[in-house]
């Protein structure tokens, strides 16, 4: 086996842990940078088409990553900037009202892990649910708690103690790529859930082309999902996913029980993603439309942004606003 140092995109390898999905272990390079041009190596399993780091870091290597990447969120004053709240309180108003269509009258019990800022766990509020969040980070739980009143422990899922069967709904937005044990995260969540509860799950797309290729990379996400893995892996973990759309933004329902010997191969889905992911190179990408309709796109953002911000003076009125 090549050593890290050695590897060149399009090698093959053998990682140390079976595929959550496929159980296989051979892997083939896609890359070997991250963000900001870090040297950050990714593997693609070639049974599957799941996406990961290369060697996977430890829980530990991760908590040090957060330590010193988010160290300002560790001091008390910490407050997330208004016009992150302006950009993320649409999408998650959106996402509650996915789940009214999709819940039941009864089920209103909500737990919204990795609640970070709050947007979504003050819209929920506002729309009804009996909700509360954990949030890892120490500044964005005091700051939830203390700006914007809402229920929220700053715990993690596997410290957290929580009964079996407590929640109707989870939400887990843009946490699971994170995850170095995904199959075990969503196997605590079906646990959480009662009987036909619903899991709100959300993940970058890896597949989405809109984003430059030397970005794509992070090394805070460990695994990297397209549609057809991030369903693969909630089948295995006992979920139907019951919205019908493509992309990594999905609602799934507890139905059957976690099966990991479960094997479920896409080799069409290996195929489809590495050829995506390694022709898409940066001179293609920006001899593309697509980074320019971004500069603008992101051009009328800002200068929205700028109008809007100009009568809120703090995040709660913000979100009242926009609720
Ligand atoms: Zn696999």
């Amino acid at each position: 086996m090549n050593s890290a140092q050695s590897l060149k995109v399009g090698d093959f390898l053998n990682a140390h842990f079976a595929c959550p999905i496929c159980l296989k272990h051979e892997r083939r390079v896609v890359s070997l940078i991250g963000r900001k041009r870090q040297a950050l190596t990714t593997v693609i399993c070639t049974s599957c088409g799941l996406v990961h780091s290369h060697p996977m870091p430890t829980r530990a290597e991760l908590d040090a990553f957060y330590h010193r990447d988010y160290r300002v969120s560790y001091k008390s004053s910490f407050t997330p900037k208004l016009k992150h709240t302006l950009r993320y309180a649409p999408g998650a108003k959106q996402r509650v009202s996915d789940l009214l269509k999709h819940a039941d009258d009864h089920q209103r019990t909500l737990l919204d892990i990795g609640s970070g800022s709050g947007e979504f766990l003050f819209m929920a509020l506002q729309q009804g649910f009996k909700a509360e969040g954990i949030e890892p980070n120490a500044g964005y739980a005091e700051y939830t708690r203390t700006a914007l009143h809402l229920p929220v422990e700053h715990t993690t899922l596997e410290n957290a103690g929580f009964a079996p069967e407590s929640y109707d709904i989870i939400s887990l937005n843009h946490v699971l790529e994170h995850m170095p044990e995904p199959f075990d995260t969503l196997t605590r969540i079906h646990a959480l859930l009662k009987p036909n509860g619903l899991l709100s799950i959300a993940v970058p797309d890896i597949a989405a082309l809109s984003h430059a290729p030397q970005t794509r990379f992070h090394y805070a996400h460990v695994f990297n999902y397209n549609h057809a893995t991030l369903k693969a892996l909630l089948t295995k973990a006992g979920f139907d996913v019951v919205t019908e759309c493509q992309g990594t933004s999905l609602i799934a329902k507890k139905q059957g029980v976690p099966n990991f010997e479960q094997i479920i191969e896409m080799t069409d889905n290996y195929e489809l993603l590495w050829t995506q992911l390694v022709t898409q190179t940066p001179i293609k990408h920006y001899a593309t439309a697509k980074p320019y309709r971004r500069l603008v796109k992101k051009a009328h953002q800002y200068a929205r942004e700028w109008y809007v911000l100009r009568s809120h003076s703090d995040a709660k009125s913000i979100l009242a606003a926009l609720a």
